[in-house]
């Protein structure tokens, strides 16, 4: 009899029969077809077989056993069963993550016999070299360099006579897998050498040097542009000299191309990628690949966390303050803090690095238990820029954007500088009103506006997706007139054209940039300074690197001053300073202004006058006299159901059903900040304890009673651990 994962939401594994044959090939991590209710399944073994006592339980038998060798090895199962264990979910689920589709659905795990695209030497120095208008061709390239491509993935990408042109150039060329990684000296020649190291960076890399080899944590806290993906390349480059393999965790590859393009620069084909924008094939073929151990630099997203790496000697998590880090549904589990597991369990080193340090990560640097190594000047010896506060209670404002922000605009366009603006509200106008009776356009389906989105001609709701045409007249008192109040990206783009029309103005939000290839295009066109005006969300905020700005304009600072969340201020400070962070040139310290209406506001303040570290010392301060994290652990416990009372009555019941512990505190229930989202409604219990253990245990000991009853009351639940959110 074996133990078999299956992805199915029971926080349990099942019992399977192990006839004769079969028993030699069964091991942790093997693959096994197998009938589960009506259905046939795919699972995989997580513990050795063992006999069956007389007696026992008649077990229904594995039907066919897929893998000759285990697909994931023991310490890969092993960090899934911490996951499970440690979030409260289906290790069957958790092992679905971590596996690609194809695979979890029983594909075979030889390396695909087609050919896959690389690129020559040549192929390198092309993807530096080429100009900026051959746009199309440079993504073409770093795509074949990035992912393990076949010519008709390529075809799905670029036009065939691109392939055809790239090939006939000598930019590409195709092999048949397995051990392509080998590194001939003419490509080596042609990958761009490590910069000497300024006198910081010099500092840091001694002592991260020093660590390889066993597990600690680091944190790696330098302002944008102050070095610290040199440093991450010349680590890099020292474990792969080791022949061992690094992972590097990043929040969004698709925005912020820079990073694998630096990787891929200096390593070539042994760097690859991994993350939601592949197709199924490709994430399969990079995931066998690198479990073959045919890659040495894995750049990838949350779920790469996972991947398999038999050689890993570093971890990397860039930008790890990244919320994005968190996933918000299903398996709620955070890549950054199951990395940080990873690196201890397999005895290797991880790097933190950030602009912005999450508060939690300083104060474990704080109290000693991670290294704390700064970099605190930018390499280009660019000053750092000036913050000014403007109150925008006293200036005329059009459409949202001041006088004296409009006039610093035009001087700085003036000077031949770049200009960010920064709103994280996307569409037009984040309300259409009704001004003879005070009608405001609702979503049918939350507690929320319907965005005007004036591209689109549409309403969109920003929580449910829901879409809907444009009402006219308004339909409470027939008003000929709806009246599009506050402002979104797109109205401040049109102010913005409206003043300057003869400058090239891109909007950065998820709307424009949902179009297939328009984020490396618009990315790589702001890197190169070709264009004058860039407004955007916080995806501009990201990690990008815009040599050329010059003044970044903070639309509404309030937005989260207010906000009700207990990490809204952290945030709010992050933002400001990666935002501050992308200003300022060599011997020219940019300008950055905000905009708001509580200019006394003593933390934004304390932010603009004293930085982000001073800022990050008070609101710890904060934290830690309400006993919020870091200083305390949270678990939200999360009901959903279409009537609002079966929610409560839900938690209200798990409330008493909870095993009683003197360390947890329990709050609630209560209705979620946004009570209805999408038609159903939500409410939520939090558990606050000082022991992770205690409140391990209560949560554990709860679910054990109350997943078996789960479906009888039409309420959904989950649990949270450590939530992102409150609400
Ligand atoms: P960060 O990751 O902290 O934003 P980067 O590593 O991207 O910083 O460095 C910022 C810029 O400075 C990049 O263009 C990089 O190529 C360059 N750079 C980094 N280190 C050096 C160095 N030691 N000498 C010269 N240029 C460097
Ligand atoms: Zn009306
Ligand atoms: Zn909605």
């Amino acid at each position: 009899m074996a133990a078999v994962a299956i992805a199915v939401p029971l926080r349990k594994v099942f019992d399977y029969r192990v006839d004769d044959p079969q028993a030699a090939q069964i091991r942790p991590g093997v693959r096994v077809r197998l009938a589960f209710g009506r259905r046939e399944v795919v699972g995989i073994v997580v513990s050795a077989p063992r006999e069956i006592a007389a007696g026992e339980f008649e077990y229904r038998a594995i039907r066919e056993v897929l893998d000759s060798e285990p697909l994931i090895d023991t310490a890969l199962i092993e960090l899934c069963s911490w996951v499970a264990d440690y979030y409260h979910h289906p290790l069957g689920e958790v092992l679905a993550a971590a596996v690609p589709t194809h695979l979890r659905k029983g594909a075979a795990t030889s390396l695909p016999q087609t050919l896959i695209l690389r690129l020559t030497a040549a192929g390198y120095a092309a993807l530096t070299q080429l100009p900026a208008r051959s746009a199309s061709m440079k993504q073409l390239l770093s795509a074949i360099a990035e992912r393990a491509l076949s010519a008709a993935d390529a075809r799905a990408l670029a036009p065939t006579a691109a392939l055809r042109r790239a090939m006939t150039q000598g930019w590409v060329d195709s092999v048949t897998s397995s051990n392509h990684t080998a590194i001939d000296s003419e490509l080596e020649n042609g990958l761009q050498a490590a910069a000497r190291s300024t006198p910081e960076q010099a500092a840091a890399l001694l002592e991260l040097k020093q660590r390889l080899g066993s597990y600690s944590t680091s944190l790696l806290e330098g302002v944008t542009g102050s070095g610290k993906t040199e440093v991450y390349l010349q680590l890099t480059a020292e474990v792969i000299a080791k022949g061992q393999q690094t992972l590097v965790l990043t929040p969004e590859i698709g925005l912020t191309p820079q990073l694998t393009d630096r990787f891929i620069q200096r390593f070539g084909r042994r760097v690859a990628s991994y993350h939601s924008g592949l197709s199924d094939a490709e994430r399969t073929r990079t995931w066998l690949r690198a479990r073959a151990g045919e890659i040495d630099v894995l750049i990838g997203t949350r779920s790469a966390v996972f991947a398999p790496l038999p050689r890993l000697g570093l971890i990397i998590i860039d930008e790890e303050h990244d919320v994005s880090y968190k996933q918000q549904e299903g398996l709620r589990y955070s890549a950054r803090d199951v990395a940080l597991v990873r690196a201890r369990r397999r005895n290797v080193p991880a790097v933190l690095g950030s602009a912005t340090p999450a508060l939690e990560t300083l104060h474990n640097a704080a109290i000693g238990r991670y290294a704390h190594l700064h970099l605190r000047q930018r390499v280009s010896s660019a000053a750092p820029p000036r913050i000014e506060i403007i109150d925008v209670r006293t200036q005329p404002l059009t459409q949202g954007l001041s006088t004296p922000l409009l006039d610093a605009v035009e001087r700085h366009l003036g000077a031949g500088g770049q200009v960010l603006l920064f709103l994280n509200r996307r569409g037009y106008a984040p309300a259409l009103v009704c001004h003879a009776c005070g009608w405001v356009a609702p979503c049918p389906h939350c507690d929320a506006r319907m965005t005007l989105h004036r591209g689109r001609q549409r309403l969109l709701c920003h929580h449910c997706g829901m879409i809907s045409r444009i009402p006219d007249p308004c339909p409470d008192c027939g008003a000929a007139e709806l009246t599009p109040t506050g402002q979104g990206t797109e109205r401040i783009e049109d102010t913005l054209r409206l003043r300057f029309p003869e400058k090239r103005i891109e909007r950065f939000d998820s709307d424009r940039l949902a179009r297939a290839g328009e984020i490396e295009r618009l990315s790589r066109a702001a890197h190169a300074g070709e264009i004058d005006i860039l407004v955007g969300t916080q995806v501009l905020a990201k990690g990008h690197d815009f040599s050329g700005l010059s003044l970044a304009g903070v639309v509404d600072a309030d937005q989260a001053l207010y906000g009700t969340d207990f990490r809204a201020l952290e945030r709010m400070g992050q933002l400001l300073t990666q935002v501050a962070g992308r200003v300022g040139r060599a011997g020219q310290p940019g300008q950055v202004l905000l905009q708001t209406q509580h200019p006394d506001h003593p933390l934004l303040l304390q932010l603009v006058n004293e930085g982000y570290p001073a800022f990050c010392e008070a609101l710890l301060r904060e934290r830690r006299a309400h006993g919020l994290p870091p200083f305390s652990h949270l678990a939200l416990l999360r009901a959903q159901a279409v009537d609002e009372p079966a929610a409560l009555e839900f938690l209200r019941h798990a409330r008493t059903a909870l095993p009683a512990s003197a360390e947890v505190e329990v709050l609630g229930p209560a209705p979620a900040t946004m009570r209805r989202r999408g038609g159903v409604h939500r409410a939520q219990l939090l558990l606050r304890s000082a022991s992770r253990a205690a409140l391990h245990r209560v949560i554990g000991g709860w679910i054990a009673q109350a997943e078996p009853m789960n479906a009888a009351h039409g309420v959904r639940w989950s649990v949270d651990i450590d939530p992102a959110d409150l609400f």
